[in-house]
């Protein structure tokens, strides 16, 4: 029996999540983009793919901060073009402020999109990846899953559940033919990191391109003194 490669990249109308789908589009796999952005803009986008990769792809919109809608989106694609064997739990958003101020709606926001989404996308997948004894999960979390930055509570506590979250499902796939791994990416220019840059260089009173340069130099150096101090 051949194996169904498809694949769900949450949050792929930009930045990393757009990039990871265009890379599997051309190994080939059939994409699910996904994102926030209108159904309108979303059909151009998977339009354009088929055009450029040649393979099936459609655009699903839902706000997977509430997990019915994820139930529904998961069942829309079973319904359209069939279901996903390849999920790349990928979409996430950012907020920072001293743990003190930290709003507790942008908390519980922030758990949702970036943690708890990947749980129910992962276990509404599963029963057909195991179906077809293959599968693969991807979970984009950060290095903020790994080490700590101040004013990022909920973004630091989502991306270090999601690492232990895809170590559980690891273990219990790992029989099944289906591997689950974690991605740890460090700064990359993409719109997430937009509000960032824009409140250093106002700190600072720098252009916005400075900020750039400024800030993810000032957390390398963060970095270099935190490994000194251990
Ligand atoms: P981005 O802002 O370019 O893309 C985020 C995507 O998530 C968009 O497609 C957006 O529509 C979608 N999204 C946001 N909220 C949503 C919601 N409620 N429902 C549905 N979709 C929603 O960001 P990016 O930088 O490409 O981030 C992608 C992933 O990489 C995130 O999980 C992020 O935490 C992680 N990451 C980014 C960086 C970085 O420096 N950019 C570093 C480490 C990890």
């Amino acid at each position: 029996m051949s194996r169904i490669k498809r694949a769900l990249i949450t949050g792929s109308t930009s930045g990393i999540g757009l990039a990871i789908a265009h890379q599997l589009a051309v190994a080939g796999t059939d994409v699910v983009l996904h994102g926030l952005e209108s159904q309108q803009e979303g059909d151009k986008l998977a339009t354009s793919f088929h055009s450029q990769h040649g393979v099936e792809a459609i655009y699903v919109q839902a706000d997977i901060s509430d997990p019915d809608n994820i139930a529904a989106m998961m069942s829309q694609i079973a319904t359209q073009v069939g279901p996903v064997t390849i999920l790349v739990n990928n979409a996430g958003i950012q907020h920072t402020a001293p743990l003190e101020d930290f709003p507790p709606q942008k908390w519980d926001q922030i758990l949702a999109v970036n943690l708890s989404a990947a749980f129910h996308t992962t276990r509404l997948a599963i029963p057909a990846m195991q179906a077809q004894g293959w599968g693969r999960i991807i979970n984009i979390s950060s290095v903020h899953g790994l080490v700590a930055s101040v004013h990022k509570s909920a973004y630091c506590a989502a991306k270090h559940g999601l690492i232990g979250m895809t170590k559980v499902t690891a273990l219990e796939l790992a029989t099944k033919g289906i591997t689950a791994n974690c991605i740890c990416p460090g700064w990359t220019d993409t719109p997430l990191l937009v509000e960032q840059f824009k409140a250093y260089a106002q700190d600072n009173n720098t252009s916005y391109e400075e900020a750039k340069q400024g800030l993810i130099k000032a957390k390398a150096l963060t970095r270099i003194s935190y490994r000194q101090l251990i």
